[in-house]
């Protein structure tokens, strides 16, 4: 099987391309990381080199299966990776000069959210930083230059914390800034603890949507081995060492988590944190339920009410526009395996 090199970093490159002098590992990288898909177009490699490389390695390893655009400017790309599993990258744009790619850790994901289409789907397998890398890529090679990058695509980011940290680090290599990344967790208290002894430096969010234990326990099973108290200390733990702002993210479900009891708990969680709230209303999905009865998009009063309860109780608030909904490639509706 050829080796991929679209997830080395020059150093990497030049180890694996040994003999080969240095600066050839550095050209390579920058023309897979420019988005060339093959040797061939690699112009100032000398054609025997190009042909020798062609048939011992790979530039890419994953293939683009489809892709879908949304008329708010989304974008959605289905990838099969090796062994035929496929997944989704999502790159949302706000008509300026923001691009922001919205990359998957795992095809599947067995964190189980019930008001996640990707939960539903269960786990398939971690992916590689190559194929972190990748999504990029492909994404790359319809939009040109990304400024942001969101690792909230499918899975749970922190169970495949070891290639993140590989994807990351060649981020880092092409220049784009730790602010500009932010990893998005279900709540693995250990991989937080782990960020912020290890790094790398980026912007975490929490997605914690419902602060009332036995609520959380049912709507997102993670909690089970990952309680409330646990998550908090981690996160005090994880300020406390990097000195930053975290998000807590509340996906909203009609008539589920938006009362007063949902708010109080919520306020009560993040009191002591330095944290915004990001409110995310629920993006639907056919087919999921919760205790028996199938979920719903909440309200825009509903919502409003929410936020006012939480300004009430001091917390700052933000609130995500919803983009993709017309290719499922909003937050949630992730799929494809
Ligand atoms: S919300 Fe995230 S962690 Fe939860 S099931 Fe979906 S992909 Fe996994």
């Amino acid at each position: 099987m050829k080796t991929v090199l679209s997830g080395l970093k020059p150093a990497e490159l030049e180890k694996i391309l040994n003999p080969l002098p240095a600066y050839r590992a550095k050209q390579i990288f920058a023309w897979i990381q420019g988005g060339t898909k093959n040797f061939e177009e690699m112009s100032n490699l000398p054609l025997p080199l190009r042909r020798e490389l062609g048939e011992k390695f790979l530039v890419r390893g994953s293939v683009l299966a489809d892709c879908l655009e949304d008329s708010d400017g989304t974008m959605k790309l289905q990838l099969e990776l090796t062994g035929g599993v496929k997944i989704e990258t999502v790159l949302l744009s706000d008509g300026n000069e923001r691009k922001t790619a919205c990359l998957s850790t795992q095809a599947g994901c067995p964190a189980g959210c019930v008001f996640c289409k990707t939960g539903a789907l269960g786990f398939r397998r971690n992916l590689s930083a190559a194929e972190i890398v990748e999504q990029f890529l492909f994404l790359q090679d319809y939009c040109g230059a990304i400024s942001n990058l969101v690792i909230m695509g499918m899975g749970e980011p922190l169970y495949n914390l070891e290639e993140l940290r590989r994807a990351l680090a060649l981020f880092k290599e092409r220049g784009i800034s730790p602010r500009r990344i932010t990893v998005s967790t279900s709540g693995v208290a250990e991989g937080i603890r782990d960020l912020a002894d290890k790094g790398p430096p980026l912007r975490l969010a929490l997605s914690l949507t419902a602060a009332l234990t036995e609520k959380r326990k049912a709507l997102m099973p993670i909690t089970k081995t990952n309680p409330l108290p646990l998550l908090r200390e981690a996160l005090l733990y994880y300020q406390e060492k990097r000195r930053q702002r975290i998000t807590l993210e509340a996906v909203l479900l009609g008539g589920i988590n938006t009362g007063e009891a949902d708010a109080e708990a919520l306020a009560s969680f993040a009191r002591g944190l330095d944290a915004v709230v990001n409110l995310i209303p629920w993006n639907p999905v056919e087919g999921l339920k919760f205790q028996g009865r199938p979920l719903r998009e909440p309200g825009a009063a509903e919502c409003r009410a929410f936020a006012d309860m939480l300004e009430r109780k001091g917390l700052s608030i933000t609130r995500r526009y919803r983009k993709g909904l017309g290719i499922c490639g909003a937050c949630g509706q992730l799929g494809a395996v």
